[in-house]
């Protein structure tokens, strides 16, 4: 019977490419290690073009579903993300619970694996008698201590009297580097906005968690990560899994016999420049700048002398961030907001893409030597993956906060100032690519993490045995 058949783990992916890829990936990793098969729940709403043929790549051990659409009519149009993300998330548990149901009765369910904005569905996955819940944290160990990991209420929030931007000292938490205020994660920064009761009370529920599943790894955030690894009684066990990214050639073996899409143009442009001279400019899933700030880029650029390639959006004041980030492809022709003749002007040192770049194969291709980023999490570690240094604009969410701890704390990227004048952004390039000082020093701390990361990943390292040691805990279930 089913009941025999090899494992089974159902995972719910929250929108946004950046829940999805790593899950699908740790799904990957626990069929290859594991021998275990898995099914990705989506939501309706983030059923993009991008998606769509993302999921076409799965393996066949990776099924895939679609949650039935939720009616989001009644929220305001400028709902945070996060707010977002949590009502669509509340109102298809009952279609979750079905699957759930049904996927017990056919197969060996062992556990359910959620991203962060799905925990409340740890209710549809125990009512359907799924044995073993677990939080898979798409971020950062320091972004899983802020807010800190409870009993609840969270210690922090309550501690702390005002609003995080107004502090002048930093927040201090074990074994983090000191966080200003203003770079505590974005939805935290309004005590009174519905994004910070979501917060709250996502991080109370950590402690429903089984398991906490976090993809980061001991060499880029060591100080935390040993705090972390030891129990706190009342709080489940955390393991860093990571780094959990796509692989540079996932995207093209679906099938060895179909016909090969073309090269994208990106592609084949870094083909013809030199070893590590392109820095690769992107801001994730989601993110865009004002127009303001993505004239001071161009300029910078051109200042710079450095090789680019640019994935370009039309600017943030033109559009609601929520409606990028749920699908990237721009509605708008984004070159319209480059000024007059810049393509022209660089075309012998830079391409501009719209909307969206195969940024694994940028970012393992041997002609990129930088990557100016807003340090979402899954960019930063595919970043290291592939021993790419950075320069830091991050944008919302926990890039903040990415940004202080890989440029203040190990020591892997240049941060931009918060005023971003064409000057500065030309010299933070220059620095990250061919300077002597502090440029040099990220280049080779970035060297030294890529080394960190593989060997986490091997026979025998950090994240395969944590990754053990969670499907030991699944072991009793069926
Ligand atoms: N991504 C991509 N091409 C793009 C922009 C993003 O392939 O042009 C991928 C990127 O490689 C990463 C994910 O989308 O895996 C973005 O996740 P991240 O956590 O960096 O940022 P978020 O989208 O959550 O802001």
């Amino acid at each position: 019977t089913t009941k025999d058949g090899p494992p089974h783990v159902a995972m719910l992916a929250t929108p946004g490419m950046g829940h999805l890829i790593p899950l699908a990936e740790l799904a990957k990793r626990l069929a290859a290690r594991h021998g275990a098969t898995a099914t990705l729940l989506t939501f309706a709403s983030t059923a993009s073009a991008t998606q769509r043929a993302f999921l076409a790549t799965l393996p066949p051990s990776v099924s895939h579903e679609t949650l039935p659409p939720a009616d989001l009519s009644d929220l305001p149009h400028d709902a945070l993300v996060e707010t977002r993300m949590s009502v669509e998330g509340t109102r298809s548990l009952p279609a979750l619970a079905t699957i759930l149901a049904e996927l017990k009765r056919t197969t060996r369910l062992v556990a359910f694996v959620t991203d962060l904005f799905g925990i409340d569905a740890f209710d549809a996955a125990r009512d359907a008698g799924v044995g073993r819940r677990c939080l898979f944290f798409p971020g950062s160990l320091h972004a899983l201590m802020l807010p800190p990991p409870p009993p609840p209420p969270p210690e922090l929030v309550v501690s702390i009297p005002g609003e995080f931007r107004d502090l002048t000292e930093p927040v201090r938490l074990p074994g983090c580097v000191p966080i200003p205020g203003p770079d505590v994660l974005s939805p935290l920064q309004d005590r009174s906005s519905p994004a910070f009761g979501v917060m709250v009370h996502l991080a109370e529920r950590f402690l429903d968690a089984h398991d906490i599943l976090v993809n980061s790894f001991d060499a880029v955030e060591p100080e935390v990560a040993t705090v972390i690894r030891q129990p706190k009684p009342g709080r489940p066990p955390v393991y860093p899994v990571g780094p959990l990214i796509l692989k540079a050639d996932s995207t093209s073996d679906a099938s060895d016999t179909a016909p090969q899409p073309p090269r994208p143009a990106s592609l084949e442009w870094l083909d013809r420049q030199p070893p590590k001279s392109v820095i690769f400019i992107s801001f994730g899933s989601g993110g865009a700048l004002p127009a303001e700030q993505m004239r001071g880029l161009t300029l910078g650029l051109e200042i710079s002398e450095q090789r680019f390639l640019w994935v370009v959006r039309s600017p943030s004041d033109e559009g609601s961030l929520s409606s990028n980030y749920y699908d990237s492809e721009t509605k708008k022709d984004p070159f319209a907001y480059l000024p007059e003749g810049f393509v022209e002007r660089t075309k012998d040192m830079g391409l501009v893409v719209p909307s969206w770049a195969p940024q694994i194969e940028v970012l393992s291709h041997e002609a990129t030597g930088g990557f100016l980023t807003h340090c979402g999490w899954n960019s930063t570690l595919e970043s290291l993956v592939h021993g790419v240094p950075m320069v830091e604009w991050p944008l919302y969410a926990e890039q903040r906060l990415n940004a202080v701890m890989l440029s203040e704390g190990v020591g892997a990227a240049i941060r931009l100032p918060e005023m971003k004048e064409k000057e500065t952004i030309a010299a933070a390039v220059r620095e990250l690519m061919a300077g002597e000082a502090k440029g040099a020093a990220v280049r080779a701390k970035v060297a030294e993490l890529k080394m960190a990361a593989a060997e986490g990943l091997r026979e025998g390292g950090a994240a395969t045995a944590a990754l053990d040691g969670v499907v030991e805990n699944w072991a009793g279930e069926n």
